[in-house]
């Protein structure tokens, strides 16, 4: 590009996806003219999931805003916690994410998760039409047009990644409701109803408490139940009366 030149300080949350020389202070970038400022900032490695309000000279603009010559752009973070319009807050996650979507569903959020690589663009059109948060690392996946809306996944580690969504997005917590292996939510079971689908050893040793009406598997506390407590017990602690 080799138009008008305009100078953009990113916020330091967003220094992560900007390369070194371009964090700190205001960097220049020549625009050709004709780009909007969401161009932009994504050309510049940016994910817009990722950037809250852009200001122009100090004031609010949109990202179909054409840089002119000589503007100062600030790039602030996402505000937290942020707020989905629409639909019921729900998420759908990547491929990669599928520890993650199993901590969610412990929570009870709801958490859609595609085990098999069904590409971007299945993805960003299910993100669409079940209107869902698509959760990524890859920031190409988030750039798509459709999705709905969309939070990049800063850490590699599941815990990090965990209390990262719930700070964000604030999901209303009701652990022990949905099954962690579908996202179907679970009812109640008896011991009677669900013996065959029980090892004997289990049958002996654990109280069944309850079933998913989806997929049909038996929650029972057993060797898992007290490291998966604790993990509820945690983000309970945390995060348990953001969203009241
Ligand atoms: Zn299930």
């Amino acid at each position: 590009m080799n138009g008008p030149e305009i100078h953009l300080t990113f916020a330091p949350e967003l220094h992560v996806f900007v390369p070194a020389w371009r964090r700190g202070g205001p960097t220049a970038v020549a625009t050709d003219g004709s780009s909007t400022l969401g161009h932009v900032v994504e050309s510049l490695g940016v994910p817009l999931t990722e950037a809250g309000q852009l200001l122009v000279d100090g004031r609010p603009v949109a990202t179909s805003h054409i840089p002119a010559a000589g503007e100062s752009v600030e790039v602030r973070a996402v505000v937290r916690p942020q707020h989905v319009p629409g639909a019921p807050l729900r998420f759908l996650l990547d491929v990669h994410l599928g520890t993650l979507a199993r901590r969610m569903r412990l929570l009870g959020v709801d958490a859609a998760y595609e085990s098999e690589d069904i590409g971007d663009a299945a993805l960003a059109a299910l993100s669409a039409k079940e209107q869902r948060v698509m959760l990524s690392r890859d920031r190409g996946l988030l750039r798509r047009r459709e999705i709905w809306a969309g939070a990049y996944i800063y850490s590699d580690r599941t815990e990090d990644q965990l209390r990262d969504v719930l700070e964000r997005f604030a999901p209303v917590l009701a652990p022990w409701t949905r099954c962690t292996a579908c996202n179907g939510p679970l009812g109640a079971a008896d011991k009677d109803s669900v013996e065959d689908r029980l090892e004997q050893g289990t049958q002996r040793t654990y109280d069944v408490f309850a079933q998913c009406t989806a997929c049909g598997r038996v929650y029972w506390r057993g060797a898992h139940h007290a490291r998966l407590a604790a993990i509820v017990d945690e983000a309970m602690r945390e995060f348990g009366g953001a969203a009241a």
